[in-house]
């Protein structure tokens, strides 16, 4: 209800008021450099606002923020750092959108990225190259903003997230997943160049062929290694439209099938899957798929099966495609084995289909429900054991417990197209499935959510089933250990090499605990 979730944000911020009154803001007082203090600041409302991310969970209170209006500003402050006797860390904050705390830096700086959009002369830091298959985009930018200057030139990037308003060094220092991901590989690898600021204030271009160190480092390297300022991205020529098919199905081993069998033909360009449980409704906030009567249809057949799973494929479309597209999508549709009848199709423009969770955040925000805790659980599932995963965690844990309200994600993609020499981490198997269980909890019960999600790993461990968290939190440095596998040691090393001094992304907890 609103009275609490005003109750609670008040009460958050005089937490985080209370707090920066106690400490003596240590950091205030330890900046005498001339080259950077000044740029430093310390209003309450700038560190209120570096305190909290989307999850609305975790709270660390930085010492100061730094608004940069240059790449110079934010080297100055990495270079002063590093002299510093006791350095103190830094964050780069895009948009703020992680879950736990992993942009923020407890009695640090937070680098506010977004202000860098000060630094190009008309304000857009998006620059679409003439022979156009690339942009250089800064690291602050927001995807939306990369698609709609990309547009004007009829082009743009082939991989997305569902989601449109986060950054580029955002998505980039994770992976960048959705259903795009199957045919073009995550975003981190339809990246052609970066420049980037280490750890030790060096600024560095890099590539597959330049210090391609620091280049796979950085991919996926939850902000550990450096702070990206610009990507160059793969370009494609756009789609003018697309048609949207959704198919559900009452048999979880028939419709990973299905998944499995278009990811492995040619011919779509998208492919997510979702659940949805008799106790919520057929649309939720991040897809309103169905009209009232088909939702109607669909809540008798929920009732009966308890659990139905949506497939969502897309193909594009243009002037030159518009009078095949119909015959192509029958033909992707031939063999299926949805439950007969159950079919919907949308047509809409390129940048409302990509742009689509939009619509659900408007809502959210409308209603007061986009500012509340996201206890979310981001996994790959090995293809060998997603059924288990279906019968324990989707059967036997959600569904039972009916606490979750939030969007349920299910779809499969292929190792092939990740660059294993990058910092992400996947499963050691050809296809794994992506799955997204998007809580959305209230004030007051998002503690018992993050208990199902405790329920969730510790069953996938009886399991045996190797999963590998996306956007990962751990808690402990053995957790992280386990979850690079493999892959710690070399971690280990590129941490060594390019911020020794271990100041960068300290919210991911990998190597500051504090
Ligand atoms: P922040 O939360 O600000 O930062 C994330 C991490 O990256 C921090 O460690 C930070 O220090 C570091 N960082 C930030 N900027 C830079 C930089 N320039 N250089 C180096 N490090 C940097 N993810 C997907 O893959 N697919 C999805 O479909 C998807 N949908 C989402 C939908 C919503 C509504 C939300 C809230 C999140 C979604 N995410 C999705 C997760 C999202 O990709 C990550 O949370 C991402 O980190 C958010 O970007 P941001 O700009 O807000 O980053």
């Amino acid at each position: 209800p609103a009275h609490f979730i005003v109750f609670f944000i008040v009460s958050r911020l005089m937490s985080i008021i209370g707090k920066l009154r106690r400490s003596n803001n240590s950091l205030a007082s330890e900046i005498h450099s001339p080259v950077i203090g000044s740029k430093l600041c310390y209003d309450l409302e700038a560190i209120g606002l570096a305190s909290t991310d989307y999850g609305n969970i975790v709270q660390e209170i930085p010492s100061a923020v730094l608004y940069p209006t240059s790449i110079a500003d934010i080297i100055k402050l990495i270079k002063f750092s590093n002299i510093c006797p006791h350095p103190f860390n830094v964050a780069a904050q895009g948009h703020g959108h992680s879950v736990r705390g992993q942009a923020m830096a407890h009695k640090g700086v937070v680098v506010k990225m977004p202000s860098l959009k000060k630094y190009y002369e008309n304000g857009n830091g998006i620059r679409v190259s003439t022979s156009g298959n690339y942009a250089d985009v800064g690291g602050e930018q927001l995807w939306i903003d990369v698609l709609n200057t990309t547009l004007e030139h009829g082009l743009a990037p082939v991989s997305w997230t569902d989601y449109l308003y986060l950054t580029v060094g955002g998505t980039l220092s994770n992976a960048g997943i959705s259903g795009q991901t199957f045919l073009y590989g995550p975003q981190i690898s339809n990246v052609l160049e970066m420049d980037v600021i280490t750890g030790k204030g060096d600024f560095m271009t890099c590539s597959k062929d330049k210090n391609s160190e620091l280049f796979y480092a950085v991919l996926g390297g939850l902000g550990q290694f450096g702070i990206i300022t610009r990507a160059r991205i793969f370009l494609a020529k756009a789609p003018k439209r697309v048609k949207w098919m959704r198919m559900l199905y009452s048999d979880f081993s028939i419709f990973t099938r299905d998944q499995e069998h278009l990811i492995s033909i040619e011919g779509l360009e998208y492919l997510e899957g979702s659940l949805m449980m008799d106790y919520t409704p057929a649309n939720n906030w991040r897809s309103s798929f169905f009209s009232p009567s088909n939702e109607s249809l669909i809540t008798s057949l929920l009732k009966k099966h308890g659990i139905l799973y949506c497939l969502d494929m897309v193909k594009y479309y243009d002037d030159e495609t518009i009078k095949s597209v119909d015959k192509e999508v029958e033909l992707l549709q031939e063999g299926l084995s949805y439950i007969p009848g159950f079919t919907f199709t949308r047509d809409e423009t390129y940048v409302d289909f990509l742009n689509r969770v939009r619509r659900g955040e408007l809502s959210l925000k409308s209603k007061g429900l986009w500012d509340v805790p996201h206890p979310w659980l981001n996994l790959f599932v090995p293809k060998s054991h997603i059924m288990d995963f279906n019968d324990g965690v989707f059967v036997d844990i959600i569904h039972r417990q009916k606490k979750s309200h939030g969007p349920l994600l299910v779809y499969p993609t292929t190792k092939t197209k990740w660059d294993d020499r990058m910092s992400a981490v996947t499963p050691d198997e050809d296809i794994f499935y992506c799955v997204g269980l998007l809580h959305s909890g209230s004030f007051d019960d998002w503690q018992d959510l993050d208990n199902q999600n405790n329920e969730i790993l510790e069953f996938c461990d009886r399991a045996g089933i190797k999963m590998k968290q996306y956007l990962p939190h751990y808690k402990s440095k053995e957790d992280w250990i386990k979850h690079f596998g493999s892959k710690w040691n070399t971690f280990l090393e590129r941490k060594a090499q390019f911020d020794p001094r271990m100041i960068l992304s300290p919210g991911q907890k990998i190597f500051n605990s504090v």
